[in-house]
Parts: structure tokens; C-alpha cells; sequence
């Protein structure tokens, strides 16, 4: 049997030679969630010119030198400069130009003076203290430098990402494709979406929740529907799988069903069935359709959806060439009943709770890997290493995040 670990390293390493994929450029503004192709390089400066942080005045600092709340300074007022305009002319010693926010300050002015501290009349701005020189300017390139590396590639772009870009002029912006996904469903008990179950059918749930956990891993999902129990319908489902990046099939990879899959693999790739020592998710199948990368998850809808967290978007976000490919592990204090430890590694099903400042992990239900109820609700796996004995009410365990936001405080 193999470890998580080793079973993970073998598909990174596997898919290396399609990761990550190829870049496109697309508009910034459609870029929420993507992930950055290269390097964001600045070219040049940002602000891009001295501006003022103030409405005010703009003058020379030096001819405040003098300036006392008892021997106010006057200077005369030359001009105006709203922010998107440029004054024409240059600021002489004994003049003052009213300047806005964002408005360049002008030539031979050297500080700005906010309004609040001035006043003004018939023309003339009193000045009843010193300014000194550089005050409310903003520099040029205070924010971003020509050169400067603003966001490494592999970074998923967020609102303030994309803000950045926006202010560097990095648009259309370059990320990598989104992968291919291809999905599909095998069993001869499965009734699609939509239609009545038969006697002895159950509803298919892995399809809708891998083609959900497949989009918001970064992937496009193509959903290939269900194949039932035989090889030539696995067969030419799989044929409809060309243009995918990888392939995600669900069920027949179990003791029963498994010589059936593995037949249908063997003539068309090399795909290995591995034995992954956790719980749930025992039985896993990987390897290359032709060319294509594919991950045959187990039926049952726990274990296909651990075994999609564990393997399927790791190799998803290696793929979008992420420089994280796994989820934050954090440490929960286990409330509730004690968990058995055994032989293979055990993901337990937990919702995150944050109870002055300490995170605390419930488990969401009973944890059997046919049960679609406590996967709702669970923010966190709770790893239990492999071992004996217990982990008691009130231990510390690590928690892999479901998602990258910490928790809420006592949320319910
Ligand atoms: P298998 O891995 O095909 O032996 O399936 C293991 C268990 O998971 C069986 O109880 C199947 O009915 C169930 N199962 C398999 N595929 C799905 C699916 N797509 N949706 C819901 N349950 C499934
Ligand atoms: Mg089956």
C-alpha cells in the first residue's frame, strides 16, 4: 500500500510534463481567481508624476521661512490646478497656485500647504506658520518602481492583484489556461440528474460535486455523464475525453469491479491500480490514457471527494502552475467523541470553529464514506496518523482547510 505522500508525488510527477499549461491573455477584468503566467514586471512609475495629497496650496517652502501665527506670510495667488490638468506656468518666489488632490504640483513649488491652514482673500493666501519642503507630495514612483517584480507567477489574482496590475498597465494580463476536465461517472446502479431513480438505483452525486470541486480548483469541467458497467460503454466515453487535460472517472476501481476498469485502461494507456493507505479512499487508479493523465477515484462519494482533495487538485493547481498546490494545514483542538487511530491514515470529516482565538474541530457526523450529509458542512479533514490508540477529546490534530479562509469566530 502506498502513502498519501508517495501516492501524490507519483501523480505531480507524472503530470510534470503538462505543467504548467500554456498561457493566454485575457482581459484584466475577467482575471478574478486565475493564475498569473509570468512574472508581473513594472515598466514604469506609479504615481507617475509628484502630486499633491491635499487640497491646498502650492508654493515655494522657503517663502514661509518667516511665517508665525502673529507675522502671517501672503503670498499671491497665481493660478489654479485641478487634478488631471498640468499648470502652465512655474510658481515664483512670493506666489501660491491652488492645487487638488492628485493634481501635479508645479513646477518650482516644493510643498503644499492643506486649505484648512491658509486663509484666503482678494487673492492673496496668508500663510501663518513654516512648510516645510516635500510636505503632502506625493513622489513620483512612491508605489511602484520601473523593474520592480510586483506579483510572481503562479499567483492566483485576487481583487488587490488585479488593482496592481491595473496600476501597472499590465493589461490584457497573461495566465495559464484553465485545465480540461473530463468527468465521468461509471456504475450500472446510477440514475443521472433529473431522472427518477429505478428499483435498486441511487441518485449520481459525484459528477455534480466534481464538477464543482473541479471549478473552483481552477479547471473546466467537461462532464462526460455516466457510463454503465461495461467496457464498451467506459470505452466510448472515454473517447469523448480527447481534448481533455485529465481525466477524473468515478467508481469501478474497487475489488468488484476492478479487473473490468483496469481491462479498458490497459489497452489504451498504462494505468496502475494502487492500494493508498487512508480511509476513506483505499483504492485508487492513476496513470496515462494515450496521453492523458487520468485519476480513477473510488465510487463512494467521501471517498471520491478526499481523494479529489488529496490528488485530483493538487494535480489541477500544477497544472494552472500554482506555487501552492496544497490546501493550509492548521492545528484543531478535537472536541467531542475520541477517534480510534489505525492502520491507514483517516480523514475525518470537521467543521472549524474559532472560540477565542483556538480553533476547534467537531465532526460533522458519522463518517462512513457512503454519507453525503456530513461532507456538508465540513470546513476541515482532521488528519489521524496512522497508529494506535487514541486522540482524545482536547489533543491538538492537523487540519487540512478546505478552503483558504480561516474560519469565522463561533460561527454555527
Ligand atoms: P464502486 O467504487 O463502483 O464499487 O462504488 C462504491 C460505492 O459508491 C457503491 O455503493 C456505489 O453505488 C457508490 N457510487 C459509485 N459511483 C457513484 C456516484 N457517481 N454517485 C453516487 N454514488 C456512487
Ligand atoms: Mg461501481
Amino acid at each position: 500500500m502506498l502513502t498519501v505522500e508517495e501516492a501524490r508525488a507519483r501523480i505531480l510527477a507524472a503530470i510534470a510534463p503538462h505543467a504548467p499549461l500554456p498561457a493566454e491573455a485575457i482581459p484584466l477584468t475577467t482575471a478574478l481567481d486565475r493564475i498569473l503566467a509570468e512574472d508581473a514586471i513594472a515598466h514604469d512609475e506609479t504615481p507617475p508624476f509628484i502630486n499633491s495629497a491635499m487640497d491646498g496650496y502650492a508654493l515655494r517652502a522657503e517663502d514661509t521661512q518667516r511665517a508665525t501665527p502673529e507675522t502671517p506670510v501672503t503670498l499671491r495667488l497665481a493660478g489654479e490646478v485641478p487634478a488631471g490638468r498640468v499648470y502652465a506656468g512655474v510658481v515664483a518666489p512670493g506666489e501660491a497656485v491652488r492645487i487638488l488632490t492628485g493634481a501635479p504640483v508645479p513646477d518650482g513649488a516644493n510643498a503644499v500647504l492643506q486649505q484648512e491652514l491658509t486663509e484666503v482673500a482678494d487673492g492673496m493666501v496668508t500663510v501663518r506658520q513654516t512648510v516645510s519642503s516635500g510636505n503632502n507630495m506625493r513622489p513620483a514612483g512612491g508605489d511602484i518602481r520601473p523593474g520592480m517584480r510586483l506579483i510572481a507567477a503562479g499567483t492566483q489574482l485576487g481583487p488587490a492583484e488585479i488593482a496592481l496590475l491595473a496600476a501597472a498597465g499590465i493589461h490584457p494580463v497573461r495566465v495559464t489556461r484553465r485545465p480540461r476536465v473530463a468527468i465521468l461517472a461509471t456504475g450500472d446502479e446510477l440514475a443521472p440528474l433529473g431522472e427518477t431513480p429505478q428499483p435498486g438505483q441511487i441518485r449520481e452525486t459525484n459528477s455534480p460535486y466534481l464538477i464543482a470541486a473541479v471549478l473552483r480548483a481552477g479547471g473546466e469541467p467537461i462532464p462526460l455523464g455516466i457510463a454503465r458497467d461495461r467496457t464498451d460503454e467506459i470505452r466510448t466515453k472515454l473517447d469523448q475525453a480527447r481534448t481533455a487535460d485529465l481525466i477524473l472517472t468515478s467508481g469501478g476501481v474497487s475489488v468488484g469491479d476492478y479487473d473490468l476498469v483496469k481491462q479498458i485502461l490497459a489497452e489504451n494507456g498504462n494505468i496502475d491500480f494502487w492500494r493508498v493507505r487512508m480511509k476513506p479512499g483505499k483504492p485508487l487508479a492513476f496513470g496515462l490514457l494515450g496521453e492523458t493523465p487520468l485519476l480513477g477515484l473510488p465510487g463512494n462519494p467521501a471517498s471520491a471527494a478526499v481523494t479529489f482533495e488529496l490528488f485530483g487538485r493538487p494535480a489541477i493547481r500544477r497544472m494552472l502552475g500554482c506555487a501552492q498546490v496544497e490546501r493550509p494545514m492548521v492545528k484543531a483542538r478535537l472536541i467531542g467523541s475520541a477517534i480510534e487511530r489505525g492502520d491507514r491514515r483517516h480523514f475525518v470529516r470537521v467543521r472549524l470553529l474559532s472560540h477565542d482565538g483556538i480553533l476547534e474541530a467537531r465532526q460533522t457526523g458519522r463518517q462512513d464514506s457512503h454519507l453525503i450529509s456530513s461532507l456538508q458542512g465540513a470546513s476541515a479533514y482532521l488528519v489521524i496518523a496512522e497508529g494506535e490508540g487514541k486522540v482524545a477529546e482536547g489533543e491538538m490534530v492537523p487540519a487540512l482547510l478546505l478552503n483558504d479562509a480561516l474560519p469565522w469566530e463561533n460561527e454555527v
